[in-house]
């Protein structure tokens, strides 16, 4: 399977979610250069929402 994962060169922000009882994983990339990883739950909630916020203000976008 495919590493679905962000780069600088292609930025997004990936989530997976493989299973009910497996944390989740979650990364993101910026064309800045930002990027972030995080496991567990609440750590993806919380990167997801770091990378909105990163998202409105780059100016990279
Ligand atoms: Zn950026």
């Amino acid at each position: 399977m495919a590493d679905l994962a962000p780069t600088v060169d292609r930025p997004g922000v990936h989530v997976a979610k493989t299973a009910r009882d497996f944390p989740a994983t979650g990364s993101y990339a910026c064309r800045c250069g930002v990027s972030g990883r995080a496991t567990g739950d609440d750590n993806v909630r919380d990167l997801v929402a770091e990378w909105i916020d990163h998202r409105n203000t780059c100016l990279h976008r």
